[in-house]
Parts: C-alpha cells; sequence; structure tokens
C-alpha cells in the first residue's frame, strides 16, 4: 500500500473502462455502510474517496491507482482499488436499481482481472436482505468475495465474534463467499492491517 493513491477515473458503463492491466479488487456495500472511509482508512489518505457521497448521484465505478502509474505497457502498478456505488438506497427508483445491476454484472462478469470483490457489511445491522441479493448476484458473475463488518466501534465488544459467527452461518448458501469474515472499524483504525493482509494475498493468487 504504497502512497499516494489518486483517483484516475469513474465509469458509468462498460465502454469506459480502463483497459485491463493491474489486478483490481473491489468495495461494495449499501450507501452509508462506511465504505468511503474505510478506503481512505486503508490508504492513509482522508479525501480519496469521497465520504457521505449524496445517495442517487451519478452511479460510477471509481478507480484508485498508485500514483506514478504511467499507463504505459510494463509498467504496471501492483493493483487498482475500485470503488463500486452504493446499493440498497430506499429511495432509489426501480430503473436506477436496474441501472446499478446491469453495470454492476457486467463488470463483475467480463473483468478478468479483478480478483476479489470486499462487501461491507454494517455492524449494527448485519447482512440484510438487499446484501443477500448482492452476494446472489457474486455468485452468479462467479467472483471471489469476502465480508468485510464495519463501524465495529458502534457495537459492544463481545458482540463482534457473535456477529461474525452468524454471519459465517449466513454465507453457507454463497459459493463464492470466502469462509472468513473480517471485521473493521475505520473510527478507530481496527482491523486495516487484517484487510491490508487479505487484499494482498488476494491479488498474489
Ligand atoms: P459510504 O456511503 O459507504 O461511503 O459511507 P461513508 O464512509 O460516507 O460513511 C457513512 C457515515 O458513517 C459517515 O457519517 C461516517 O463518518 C460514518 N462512519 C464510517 N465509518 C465509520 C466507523 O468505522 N465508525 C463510526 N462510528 N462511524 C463511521
Amino acid at each position: 500500500f504504497v502512497r499516494p493513491w489518486i483517483f484516475i477515473r469513474g465509469v458509468p458503463s462498460m465502454d469506459f473502462l480502463p483497459p485491463e492491466g493491474p489486478l483490481e479488487v473491489a468495495f461494495a456495500g449499501r450507501s452509508n455502510v462506511g465504505k468511503s472511509s474505510l478506503i481512505n482508512a486503508l490508504v492513509g489518505q482522508a479525501g480519496l474517496a469521497r465520504t457521505s457521497n449524496t445517495p442517487g448521484r451519478t452511479q460510477e465505478l471509481n478507480y484508485f491507482v498508485p500514483d506514478g502509474y504511467s499507463g504505459n505497457a510494463g509498467d504496471l502498478p501492483p493493483m487498482a482499488l475500485v470503488d463500486m456505488p452504493g446499493y440498497g438506497y430506499a429511495k432509489a427508483p426501480k430503473e436506477q436499481v436496474d441501472a446499478w445491476t446491469r453495470l454492476v454484472f457486467d463488470y463483475l462478469r467480463g473483468r478478468a482481472t479483478l480478483k476479489r470483490v470486499y462487501v461491507l457489511i454494517d455492524s449494527r445491522h448485519g447482512i440484510m436482505k438487499n446484501d443477500d441479493e448482492v452476494l446472489t448476484l457474486l455468485d452468479k458473475a462467479a467472483v471471489s468475495y469476502q465480508i468485510v463488518l464495519t463501524k465495529t466501534d458502534k457495537i459492544k465488544e463481545a458482540g463482534v465474534p457473535r456477529l461474525i459467527a452468524e454471519t459465517l452461518e449466513k454465507i453457507k448458501k454463497h459459493p463464492a463467499a470466502f469462509p472468513e469474515v473480517l471485521s473493521t472499524s475505520s473510527e478507530k483504525a481496527d482491523g486495516l492491517e487484517e484487510l491490508r493482509g487479505a487484499i494482498t494475498e488476494a491479488v498474489k493468487q
């Protein structure tokens, strides 16, 4: 996780994807799950991913790479981080949900360099119905993914192992889910080293 990371492009549809090059890991989660905060905490740059994006604004895949990457063949950065648009916004019209599903499914299915998706789950809520639907979409796309609990500082410490056990139970029926659940708090910088380690391993495979 060399610094600094930079934003290179927002991808509203498959036509705008950067050419396949570096291995990628992507982050998904419901709006407000703490995705921007976690990406910023991971790379140690407060302003990289925008926090508190207005729900319902243009949905794009946001690409981040380490600065200094020329884009020339042979000068590949070790990896790219892809911030997927949030889902589950209660007031989202059906067309927007459909557009999200199309963009995400096309990306997941068609991206050979995508190594793993991290699906963020708010510790206070656990896996909700719309999260479960997204996990099913990931299964269908046959993309390897891992669950990352966020905002663990918001629940009692003793509740974390229990939530991890419950979450493991819930993902048993999901064939593409990695059978280990990570827990993080961007606020307290907890679990970040474990997540960085998991990402490093994922892009090695
Ligand atoms: P996003 O919509 O998924 O990108 O979520 P944001 O990163 O914008 O976070 C949504 C809200 O949750 C903001 O008010 C953040 O300050 C808050 N938040 C994010 N991560 C944490 C965390 O680890 N602990 C606590 N207590 N709050 C957090």
